[in-house]
């Protein structure tokens, strides 16, 4: 029986930065054509994922590298071997990479200059590039449908996800002109009902709202929803405000018209009949 083996301490060729006991899984690898000779540098976080991603790719006679690629379709997968070189932490992956691009100048690397892997690094104009090329290429295809159970692990992972502005941003600019479906109107009803906004989410409201014009099928709506309903109770002091509003301004032939008729079939109460008089003597319209 053999002792087992010390665990291996391993650190990062470049800061020497502590990484783990067992097994290296971030730093700079090799894929070796054992026949040729020929290999590839690469770097990554997560080696044993990269090399199936890249495996993966040849497999499906899709990688991106059509230098390797022509020489695993030659050879065959088993003449290649996969290796990490050196362990390197996530910070130091790309100087570490660099440094064995320039020490090899391996013959597969089409680029001698270690790049930044993923979209977080591409361009926007790169990604638009991209977008527009999935969407080409689903267009006409039926759309994908989640089944119920992923929709809910979808929506579990989602909850509590802080956005940043420009994310929500771009989500409400998507959502602009898509008409919600009968039972998501539902949902947001009974979301509603009964939750009181505080005074600046009600200010915020107000301002999104200011200037913003509902159309005569809306107007309609709102109207015939409030018929036989209190009123919201006004203030004093809103009541003041409408009423020096209303000064001096002059009311067009038609709204005046409306009025009069009216006022021809509403009857005062004494009460106001009274104050009617009272303002009359007391001075606001007096000459
Ligand atoms: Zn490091």
């Amino acid at each position: 029986m053999s002792a087992p083996a010390e665990a291996k301490r391993i650190t990062c060729a470049v800061c020497q930065g502590y990484l783990g006991t067992l097994v290296g899984t971030s730093g700079v690898y090799r894929i070796t054509n054992r026949i040729t000779g020929d290999f590839y540098i690469g770097s990554t976080k997560d080696a044993v994922r990269r090399w199936k991603e890249h495996r993966a790719a040849f497999r499906s006679n899709r990688h991106a590298n059509r230098h390797i690629q022509n020489s695993w379709n030659k050879h065959g997968e088993d003449a290649f071997i996969f290796t990490l070189e050196e362990d390197a932490c996530v910070d130091c992956l790309l100087p570490a990479e660099q440094s064995h691009l320039d020490r090899y100048a391996p013959s597969f690397n089409i680029a001698p200059e270690a790049r930044c892997p993923g979209p977080r690094f591409r361009s926007i104009e790169h990604r638009r590039k991209i977008g527009a090329a999935v969407k080409a290429a689903l267009a006409g295809r039926p759309g994908h449908l989640h089944t119920a159970e992923s929709r809910q692990k979808i929506s579990a992972s989602n909850a509590g996800k802080v956005r940043t502005e420009a994310a929500r941003l771009k989500m409400q600019e998507r959502r602009i002109g898509v008409p919600l479906s009968e039972s998501a109107k539902l949902k947001l009803s009974v979301y509603w009902v009964g939750r009181v906004f505080s005074d600046e989410h009600r200010k915020k409201l107000a301002a999104a709202r200011l200037g913003q014009k509902f159309t005569d099928e809306q107007r309609q709506r709102m109207s015939e929803q409030r018929k036989g309903k209190p009123g919201r109770p006004i203030s004093e002091e809103t009541k003041e405000k409408i009423r020096a509003k209303a000064i001096g301004r002059t009311k067009s032939p038609e709204t005046r018209a409306k009025i009069g008729a009216a006022s021809r079939e509403r009857r005062h109460s004494d009460e106001t009949k009274r104050r009617i008089g009272e303002s009359l003597r007391s001075g606001r319209y007096a000459k």
